[in-house]
């Protein structure tokens, strides 16, 4: 497809998400699709669950489902779907998206228990084991990966140690970095890892998805406490009728997410963009470091998605003056989310080239204001 005709974004979208995304993901999304007729089913939906299989594990154990909403409605369906009428659920928080699966899990009425490191600490692994060790009860661990609210990177797989050598059940919600980091569920432990279209594969938001070890999922038939986030249903269906939704699918979004699929394979896979976000995320701290603006959080504890940086002290400096100065020269950032300092956020996840980023850094010395 020639994708003259569609018009370039006036600015970047350097934030959590939704993202930029490529021309070409856009310009899929240019024609309708029949839910129920094989095209879509087989030609789009199996495609991608199939491919969202391979970029988790090459083990055969897992499965996937693509569920309709925002990345939070596929936490929902999850937390709602796979806990067990007497389960219990150990919440490890640090920021927003942690606290939010623990507001899940309570309105639900699922027993719930938080262990709150606070915003910038990771979360404690002795407390984590002394408290599977006492209270058998808990049946089911979650915790998320890339801590969007100030960009801090959990780690999953000693996490994962500990809960899988009790054997509990274990989601993350990896929403902001599957697809930008390497993750092998199989080798971490992961029986649930929750993420949405609009993040790191780069597709346009609509959707999110749960990659699932089928031996888990298979025991949670009856468990759903909602009937369209019902989690065990949703995947029945789709493996029954060969990627056949149980209602209406955003079918535009779903294309343009094969397509963002078949990018990210182009580009070389989850390694490569990896390494992709990682030199986009040190020209930002590096350029940044050079007008005197730190980040909050240390280095060994820094994803390569979303960075929070400390505003500046000076009484000139206000956020929003900052931001639409960018956003006049294309790009767009995010405000803080955190308590413990006043901070903002660039993302720099997306379509976003180092290129982009040095542009960004030129724009910013050129305005520093304060
Ligand atoms: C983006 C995000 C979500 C989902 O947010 P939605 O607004 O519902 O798409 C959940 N968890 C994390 C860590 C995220 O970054």
């Amino acid at each position: 497809m020639n994708n003259d005709n569609i018009p370039d974004n006036p600015y970047f979208l350097l934030t959590p998400g939704p993202l930029s995304t490529s021309k070409s993901v856009k310009a899929v999304m240019l024609r309708d699709w029949c839910t129920w007729d094989e095209d879509y089913n087989l030609g789009v939906v199996e495609k991608i669950r199939t491919g969202l299989i391979k970029l988790a594990s090459d083990s055969g154990e897992y499965t996937s489902v693509l569920m309709q909403g925002s990345g939070t409605f596929s936490v929902e369906a999850a937390i709602g779907s796979v806990l067990p009428p007497n389960g219990k659920l150990l919440v490890l928080a640090n920021g927003a998206y942690g606290k939010r699966l623990a507001q899940i899990s309570n309105r639900l009425k699922i027993e719930t228990i938080v262990h709150d490191s606070g915003e910038v600490k990771q979360p404690d692994l002795e407390l984590l084991e002394s408290t599977l060790k006492s209270d058998p009860a808990i049946t089911h661990v979650t915790v998320v990966h890339c801590e969007t609210t100030t960009g801090m990177l959990n780690p999953i797989e000693e996490i994962g140690k500990i809960v899988k050598s009790h054997k509990k059940v274990y989601i993350v919600d990896a929403m902001s970095s599957f697809g930008g980091i390497p993750i092998d569920l199989q080798k971490i432990g992961i029986d649930f890892l929750i993420s949405s279209a609009n993040k790191c594969i780069q597709g346009v938001p609509g959707f999110g998805f749960v990659i699932a070890k089928k031996e888990e999922l298979e025991k949670t038939k009856g468990f759903a406490r909602s009937l369209s986030l019902d989690l065990y249903d949703q995947w029945k269906t789709m493996e029954d009728g060969h990627g056949k939704w149980r209602f209406t699918s955003p079918t535009h979004t779903v294309r343009a997410f094969m397509q963002a699929m078949i990018e990210l394979e182009e580009e070389g896979g989850i390694e490569k963009r990896y390494q992709r976000y990682s030199e986009n995320h040190s020209i930002l701290v590096n350029g940044m470091k050079e007008i005197g603006v730190k980040c909050l959080l240390s280095e060994e504890m820094q994803s390569p998605i979303i960075t929070s940086f400390i505003s500046p002290g000076s009484p000139t400096y206000n956020f929003n003056q900052l931001y639409y100065t960018l956003k006049e020269r294309g790009f767009v950032i995010y405000p803080g989310k955190v308590s413990v300092a006043d901070t903002f956020r660039i993302g720099n996840i997306g379509h976003i080239y180092p290129d982009d980023m040095r542009s960004l850094i030129k724009n910013m010395q050129e305005i520093v204001f304060w």
